[in-house]
C-alpha cells in the first residue's frame, strides 16, 4: 500500500462549523448597517430589518457553537436526530431559549444574565414583528441592539473563535496522519487544502470582527449620546429610576406619590398605563423573578411591588436586595418582608455587577 496516499477521514464529521459563523457575522454586520448607515434616524423598515438581522445573527451564532459541541444538539429532539437530516437541514430546530440552556448545561458555556435578558427581549421583539407587524421604536431597537451586539462580540471571541482554531488544529493533525513523517515538512502541512481552508476561515473571522467592533462603537455612541442628553433630567430622580423593561436603560421613572399615573421610560418612551403591568414586565425581563401576590406595606396597592428591583442611586453591585413599589416609590428591604411573598425560582436575568452604567 502506498503509504503517502492521503486517506479519507476515518470518522467523517460535517464541516458545517464555519458556514454558520460566516452567515451569522454577515447578518450582524447588516443589522448594524440598518441602524447606522443613514444620516438621519433609521426608518421603520430599517428598524424592522435591524431586528430581523440581529435575531438571525444571534440564533445562527449560538447554534454554531452548539453544533461545535455536537450536531444533534440543535435538533428540537436530539434523541431522534440523524446525520442525514442534519446535512439536509431537514429538521425542527430547538428554540433560542433551549439553545442557551443547552449551551450552559451541556457545552458548559456561561451565558451572562445580561446577555440572556437581552436575547430574550430581542426574540420577543422579533415574534411581535413577524406575527403582528409591530416594531419597537428607534430608541428601543438601538438600546437592545447595542446590548445584543456587545454580548455577541464577546461570544464570538470567547466561544466561536477557539472553536475555529480547534478546527485548524484538527486539520493539521489530520495532515500528520495522512503523510509519513519523512514527508512532513512545514510546507507540506501548510499547503494541505484542509489546513489552508481552516486558516482562511480564521482570517475571515478576524477581518469581520475588526469591522464589527468599529460598527458597534457607532451604535454605542447613539445610545450613549441619548443617555447623556437625558442625564440632566434624570439626576434628581435617581431614587426612583429603575431599568426599563423594554430597553433596559436606567431611565424608567416610577411613581413616588401613589397617584397611579402612567410610568414612562425617558430613553425609549415606552409607556405603561397600568402600574401592575409595569411591575410584571420589570419582574419578567429585568429581575427574572416573577412575583405572585404582593401588597405594598406603604400605599397598600396590590401587585405593584417588585422584589429585587433596584433604583439608579443603588445600582452598585452587592448591597441589600430590596422590593420597590412602582406606585409609591417606597423601598422595603427584602429580608424583612420575605415571608409575605412567594417567588418563582426563576433565574435572575440581570445580575448584580453586570449592569452597564
Ligand atoms: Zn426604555
Ligand atoms: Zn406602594
Amino acid at each position: 500500500m502506498a503509504e503517502h496516499t492521503p486517506t479519507a477521514r476515518p470518522n467523517p464529521r460535517p464541516d458545517l462549523n464555519f458556514t454558520p459563523v460566516r452567515n451569522g457575522m454577515d447578518y450582524l454586520a447588516r443589522a448594524v448597517d440598518d441602524l447606522t448607515e443613514r444620516a438621519g434616524a433609521p426608518s421603520e423598515s430599517d428598524l424592522k430589518y435591524a431586528v430581523l438581522h440581529l435575531q438571525a445573527a444571534t440564533e445562527v451564532l449560538l447554534k454554531a457553537r452548539l453544533v461545535g459541541e455536537h450536531w444533534s444538539l440543535v435538533f428540537k429532539n436530539p434523541g431522534s436526530a440523524t446525520l442525514e437530516d442534519f446535512k439536509k437541514g431537514k429538521f425542527d430546530s430547538c428554540t433560542i431559549e433551549a439553545t442557551m440552556d443547552r449551551l450552559e448545561n451541556i457545552a458548559q458555556v456561561k451565558i451572562s444574565a445580561e446577555g440572556r435578558s437581552a436575547i430574550k427581549v430581542l426574540a420577543e421583539d422579533r415574534n411581535a414583528l413577524t406575527h403582528y407587524g409591530h416594531t419597537a421604536n428607534a430608541f428601543q431597537v438601538e438600546a437592545r441592539a447595542a446590548r445584543v451586539l456587545s454580548f455577541l462580540l464577546d461570544f464570538i471571541t470567547e466561544q466561536l473563535y477557539p472553536m475555529l482554531h480547534a478546527e485548524y488544529n484538527d486539520a493539521i493533525n489530520e495532515v500528520f496522519v495522512r503523510y509519513p513523517t519523512s514527508l512532513l515538512t512545514r510546507d507540506v502541512q501548510l499547503e494541505d487544502p484542509a489546513v489552508q481552508a481552516a486558516l482562511q476561515q480564521q482570517r475571515e473571522v478576524d477581518v469581520t470582527m475588526r469591522a464589527l467592533r468599529s460598527k458597534l462603537r457607532r451604535v454605542d455612541k447613539l445610545v450613549e449620546k441619548r443617555m447623556q442628553d437625558l442625564s440632566g433630567g434624570l439626576a434628581s430622580l435617581e431614587h426612583r429610576t429603575a431599568r426599563c423593561p423594554d430597553c433596559l436603560q436606567w431611565a424608567f421613572v416610577v411613581n413616588d406619590d401613589s397617584n397611579w399615573s402612567p410610568i414612562k421610560c425617558r430613553f425609549c418612551l415606552a409607556v405603561y398605563h397600568q402600574i401592575h403591568e409595569a411591575a410584571i414586565a420589570y419582574a419578567r425581563r429585568v429581575t427574572g423573578m416573577v412575583d405572585k401576590t404582593q401588597i405594598c406595606p406603604n400605599c397598600g396597592a396590590a401587585h405593584t411591588m417588585v422584589i429585587g428591583a433596584k433604583t439608579a442611586d443603588r445600582r452598585r453591585p452587592g448591597g441589600v436586595v430590596e422590593a420597590i413599589c412602582f406606585n409609591c416609590g417606597c423601598h422595603v428591604p427584602q429580608i424583612a418582608t420575605k415571608e409575605l411573598w412567594t417567588t418563582d425560582p426563576y433565574r435572575p436575568h440581570v445580575a448584580d455587577g453586570e449592569e452597564q452604567p
